[in-house]
């Protein structure tokens, strides 16, 4: 284990990778079977086509990832898993007269790498740093990217931590031993929902691992302590606003551009999709009390969301009404004495709600009634 998170800095910032071994090795990426299953998804969210902020036409288009214009100096990066693994994840950058502003790590440094370029092709200013809105992987596997060339990347104090903590103890683990409990939990399945449930958890624990042994993990070099936010970054004539609210991950932070009504939500946004509330970390309560926060702010507000179409206040309704409706399921359930085990795998998708999107239930939908049971004391 790493115990001297400064020395892992030193390498990731030494500048010894080269771009081209890197993305030669992106090939790993074949094996997200898992995440496929996500729906493809619009770059934006329907409400949005008329909205004059943003650019209609990509200033670039990969498939797995197309990059337009939201406001004035501000782009967002969204990804569409579907046709391909480079991002997974959504992010954008902010580019000012005086410098860039770089959000995400992505899942992978080809990824970091596409961004990188997207700025490239609109703007020429030094990039003042790169940001991991939090640790998760899909979010941070990329940051050897910005350690190879010279970028400051800024991170709340835990994410360094936890990437450690999460996938660092993944790097050469007995692959067997770790997923064997979940193999028998699939076998120990008593219903039919259930062990479709478990599956679908196997295949994205087995990707989280084999992205975790095919990657060099890359830690924040600018740990940003949550009680001193927010913070202000002038990029000249473009301000960014860098807070934190619970929810998600226990170390999300977030990107306001509030001159311009833009928020960079990372992953305390799904938009169009059901939150991912497996995080240790992760309250429903924290995160809906966040959410009642974003909806507090203009009604104007664009929202660049972790995954999912770029979307306005009407996207924060969404997810609070998918809060809603899986606690009042659950509450129903609790009430009839069904446990909290068998309660997670028991939520109806409402025929309103068929195309919102599921990453995975066991890391959304089953999570979320096992953390609503625990927050109500019941078991
Ligand atoms: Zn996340």
């Amino acid at each position: 284990m790493i115990d001297d998170s400064n020395r892992g800095r030193e390498v990731v910032n030494s500048g010894l990778f080269s771009r081209r071994s890197f993305l030669a090795k992106s090939s790993y990426l074949g094996a997200m079977y898992g995440v496929a299953k996500l729906l493809p998804m619009p770059a934006l969210a329907a409400e949005l086509a008329e909205d004059s902020r943003i650019s209609q036409t990509p200033i670039v288009d990969k498939g797995f990832a197309s990059v337009r214009k939201i406001g004035d100096g501000l782009y967002a990066t969204i990804s569409d898993p579907s046709k391909g693994f480079q991002t997974v994840c959504n992010g954008g950058f902010l580019a000012g007269k005086d410098g860039a502003l770089l959000i995400e790590g992505f899942i992978s440094v080809a990824g970091a790498a596409f961004q990188m370029d997207a700025l490239r092709m609109v703007s020429q200013v030094p990039v003042k740093g790169a940001l991991d809105t939090h640790y998760h992987f899909d979010h941070s596997m990329g940051n050897a990217f910005f350690g190879a060339n010279g970028i400051p990347l800024w991170a709340h104090a835990n994410t360094a931590k936890r990437i450690v903590e999460s996938y660092g103890v993944m790097q050469g683990a007995d692959k067997t031993a770790l997923l064997g409990p979940l193999e028998k939990a699939i076998k120990d399945a008593k219903t039919e929902t259930a062990r479709k449930h478990r599956e679908d958890y196997l295949a994205h624990v087995t990707t989280v691992f084999s992205v975790s042994n095919s990657t060099v993990l890359a830690l924040p070099n600018r740990p940003i302590d949550p009680s001193k936010l927010p913070m202000k970054v002038d990029l000249g004539g473009v301000t960014a606003v860098i807070e934190s609210y619970p929810g998600h991950s226990g170390t999300d932070v977030i990107v306001r551009v509030p001159e311009q009504n833009v928020v960079y939500a990372g992953d305390l946004l799904f938009s169009n999709m059901y939150p991912v509330c497996f995080d240790t970390q992760a309250t429903v309560s924290g995160w809906r009390q966040t959410l009642k926060t974003f909806a507090s702010w203009d009604k104007d507000t664009l929202f660049v969301p972790g995954h999912g179409p770029v979307c306005g206040q009407e996207g924060i309704a969404l997810l609070r009404a998918l809060f809603d409706d899986i606690e009042e399921q659950a509450q129903k359930m609790h009430k009839a004495g069904v446990p909290a085990a068998e309660a997670a795998d028991l939520y109806v998708v409402p025929e309103k709600y068929k195309n919102v999107a599921i990453f995975a239930w066991d890391f959304s939908i089953g999570p979320t009634i096992t953390k609503l049971y625990a927050e109500w004391g019941a078991k």
